[in-house]
């Protein structure tokens, strides 16, 4: 039975203050026909903070995005914060906010600091490559607006990451985007490849897909980017793909779900409580249930969410017999399905194969730097431990925490 430790919660529904060329989740406005304004209302808000506090792991994270979750104004917020100190438990807990910053002024900025939010900044890169689909409803370019926010909220010293989204065009601009977010004090960087269905051609991405070869030269300038950046040893920047794959290849579970051998570890919540399996399956199908009538830990350990998870390991024969399964898992879900070409395998995984054989032997050194080091560390801890009780008992329990015999554990060193 797994925790409640991640929840994405969608407070203003579908709803935006932009309307950017590729964004998948403004058309999710036919699922809630009743009304054409989406917010969240008190009550909803308070079933859903108290049962993720009274049933959560230790830590809990709330990842707060929409549509655009600004529009729900800082009381709302405010509320939120009230409900997670009233009904806590001691867990210590997270929030984040992905936001396009366009509603950012002062006083959020001074409220993100206070309660120390993360913030994920809808950013593409400089202006020419931002404002080519990140448009107002008057087909206006967000890129001043954003840029002014982002600038607000480090001067308030909230803790800023920039999300990419990798298009058709933004793809050609890897070093662009890259130096872009880098001199802006953008340090943590999160790159999101675009691939939709086309709505004039169910059969076919959507025009402003990004391709898989293109994606992988992407990637590989990326990385060659990211490397040139380490100081002794260490990234001096960090990108969340490339962060994961290290996990992957030091055999720890990475952060990022589409290396993760199955799916299903958190569900989210739209305006009205409906729970749903996953960001990219906001749909009847995988829905679980209302905050307002079921428990979270129940809908996140039901059938229906087992089931969602393991769709991520119905792998096609390419992947079966793939070199890179280890380190890729088929890639997300969705990247499956939305290209009718792709026949069920991702629709990068082309750009998965370029990548990895470009990147591997490097992340290979620095896995066995890594796991080096952590021998040497406890090597360390180990003689550490003898030396701080040199009187201990050779027969009693070694103090290193092993749950040997102190003879035979430390009191051999
Ligand atoms: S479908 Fe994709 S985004 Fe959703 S949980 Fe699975 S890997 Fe993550
Ligand atoms: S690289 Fe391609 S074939 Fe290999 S596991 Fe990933 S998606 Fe499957």
């Amino acid at each position: 039975m797994q925790m409640v430790q991640d929840i994405l919660i969608k407070p203003a529904g579908p709803d935006c203050n932009l309307v950017c060329t590729y964004c998948f989740y403004l058309k999710k406005k036919a699922l809630f026909p009743e009304s054409t304004r989406h917010r969240m209302s008190d009550d909803v808000l308070n079933f859903l903070i108290k049962g993720v506090m009274l049933d959560s792991g230790n830590p809990v994270s709330f990842g707060w995005q929409g549509g655009e979750p600004t529009l729900m104004g800082i009381k709302f917020f405010q509320k939120a914060i009230d409900c997670q100190i009233k009904y806590g438990r001691g867990q210590s807990v997270g929030n984040g906010l992905q936001t396009n910053g366009l509603l950012i002024d002062r006083d959020w900025a001074y409220f993100l600091e206070k309660y120390k939010f993360l913030v994920g900044l809808s950013l593409d890169g400089p202006k020419h490559i931002h404002n080519k689909y990140r448009l107002d409803h008057n087909g206006r370019g967000s890129w001043d607006k954003v840029v002014y926010s982002g600038k607000l909220l480090q001067d308030k010293g909230v803790a800023v990451n920039a999300l990419t989204v990798v298009n058709d065009y933004s793809v050609q601009f890897p070093e662009e985007i890259y130096k872009f977010h880098k001199s802006g004090g953008f340090s943590y960087m999160q790159f999101i490849p675009c691939v939709e269905t086309s709505p004039s051609d169910p059969e076919k991405a959507a025009y402003f897909s990004v391709s898989s070869i293109a994606y992988g030269k992407f990637l590989c300038k990326l990385f060659d980017l990211w490397r040139g950046d380490f100081k002794n040893g260490e990234p001096t920047t960090f990108i969340r793909l490339f962060d994961s794959l290290f996990y992957s290849y030091v055999g720890l579970v990475p952060p990022d779900c589409s290396l993760k051998q199955t799916c299903g570890n958190y569900v989210v919540v739209e305006h009205n409580g409906d729970v749903f399996s996953c960001d990219f399956f906001v749909e009847p199908k995988f829905k679980l249930g209302n905050v307002l009538h079921d428990n979270v830990s129940k809908m996140l350990n039901s059938k229906r969410q087992l089931y969602f998870g393991k769709l991520k390991r119905q792998l096609p024969e390419e992947c079966q017999v793939c070199a890179w399964l280890p380190q890729c898992y088929g890639g997300c879900t969705k990247d499956r399905i939305r290209d009718k070409q792709d026949q069920g395998v991702n629709h990068f995984c082309s750009a998965v194969k370029t990548f990895l054989t470009h990147a591997d032997p490097f992340y290979r050194r620095l896995a066995d730097a890594w796991v080096q080091k952590q021998a040497a560390a406890a090597q360390n801890q180990s003689t550490m431990a003898h030396a701080a009780y040199p009187k201990i008992r050779r027969n009693s329990l070694c103090p290193c925490g092993s749950n040997k015999k102190f003879k035979k554990c430390c009191g051999t060193v």
